[in-house]
């Protein structure tokens, strides 16, 4: 049984002086998601992190709630020999091959260190006695130092810490070391991908949904909620904002030429999601678009949308194709709740034949016959935007 997973970290050891902090927020962050599974305590030391868990969990699930931590880039499981002496940590070693090697058949390597320098023998030599011992209890091994199939790393420190595997793990960087940014997250596959992509690499989440009752029902409000909560597993608590957009799409339905509609109904939503993301703090915006993937997202029609932004967009799909941005759906766990048949408010008003190559000055030209009506029906959305916390 493995009684520590010792923790390893890409980037975050080369941030100069914000190592520490970034070390802190990555422990935080593995504090808090393993609270629920037991008592385990997160122990940072000598440039590394070590998870010491408690006498019974669930080693699984705990390896599956760590590879939703960004920052992580391997988990070791750690075999920990209580004691020092030299016979016990053999014996340890050798029943840690046993378990995981049944075969006992493959090259390997020996890596030790000791942590005290007073410790009797030295690591070149704990690294021979251990290869010999492997070689005689295994004689189908071999040392390959090169290439080795099982690389085992024997650190002795106040406990003797072993271990010959690392499982792979999300990388990026620790949530809540970059800033907050305002998703746009609609019921799709995209958005919430964007919103994984950009969270991975410590930015913080808000997000606004547009939704347009009668013409959008509760399960599709409810589907983003559902999404935003997935999402949630990897970035912590979401304030998802649900604005009602139903008298300003029927008023630019109205008002302004059909084959342009998406393009100044996206317009808006970019506006109020600004507002929106000023209002909390928020440094950027973030969408699922993808250049070409539908007409509103040539470049000439991202030209028109990115036109009323002051904060910078970021679209982490923008050269997806959609097949790997499935993909992503899928191992995240977002697809299956994603491709529930409800209906977005961007396709029930959607022209017959949208213009594909918007022309901005065009679409500002359509715009101005809104008046101040449509500053008024935003205000009203403000006001009225409903709040709900994802977790
Ligand atoms: P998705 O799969 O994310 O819905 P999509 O391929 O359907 O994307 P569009 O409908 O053109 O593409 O939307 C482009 C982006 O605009 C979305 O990825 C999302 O960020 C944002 N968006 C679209 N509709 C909404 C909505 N109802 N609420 C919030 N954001 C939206
Ligand atoms: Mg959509």
């Amino acid at each position: 049984m493995y009684k520590a997973l010792l923790i390893k970290y890409g980037e975050i050891a080369i941030k100069g002086k914000n190592r520490g902090s970034f070390e802190r927020a990555l422990c935080d962050r593995i504090e808090e998601r393993l609270d629920a599974l037991g008592d385990f305590s997160v122990i940072r030391e000598q440039g590394r992190i070590i998870v010491e868990c408690p006498d019974e969990y669930d080693f699984d699930e705990t390896i599956t709630e760590l590879r939703k931590v960004f920052g992580i880039i391997g988990i070791c499981p750690v075999v920990v020999c209580d004691s020092i002496e030299w016979e016990d940590i053999t014996r340890t070693a050798l029943d840690h091959i046993r378990d995981e090697y049944p075969e006992a058949k493959f090259t390997f390597r020996v890596d030790a260190k000791r942590a005290d320098k007073r410790y009797p023998i030295e690591s070149p030599e704990m690294c021979m006695r251990m290869g010999e011992s492997i070689l005689k209890e295994f004689p189908d091994t071999k040392v390959d130092l090169h290439n080795p199939e099982v690389h085992l790393i024997v650190e002795v420190r106040n406990r003797t810490y072993i271990y010959s595997k690392t499982l792979s793990a999300a990388g990026g960087m620790p949530m809540g070391t970059a800033g907050k940014a305002m998703l746009l997250l609609s019921g799709g596959i995209d958005s919430p991908v964007a919103g994984y992509m950009i969270a991975k690499r410590g930015v913080e989440l808000e997000a606004t949904y547009f939704h347009a009752p009668p013409y959008t029902s509760e399960r599709a409000k409810q589907k983003v909620v559902d999404l935003a909560k997935i999402v949630s597993q990897y970035t912590g608590p979401i304030k998802l904002n649900i604005v009602n957009f139903t008298d300003i799409q029927l008023y630019i339905y109205e008002t302004c030429p059909h084959e342009q509609l998406t393009i100044i109904m996206r317009r808006y939503m970019m506006r109020i999601a600004e507002i929106l993301a000023r209002q909390s703090g928020c440094i950027g915006l973030v969408t699922g678009e993808s250049i070409g993937q539908v007409a509103s997202q040539t470049m000439q029609s991202l030209e028109c949308t990115n036109a009323v932004c002051t904060l910078p967009v970021y679209r982490p799909l923008i050269a997806f194709d959609k097949q790997d941005i499935v993909d992503i759906s899928a191992r995240i766990g977002t697809f299956e709740t994603s491709i529930q048949p409800y209906e977005d408010c961007c396709t029930i008003f959607v022209a017959k034949h949208p213009v594909t190559h918007p022309i901005l000055t065009a679409i500002e030209k359509s715009e101005l016959k809104l008046s101040e009506k449509i500053d008024e029906l935003m205000n009203t959305a403000l006001e009225t935007v409903e709040v709900i916390e994802c977790r």
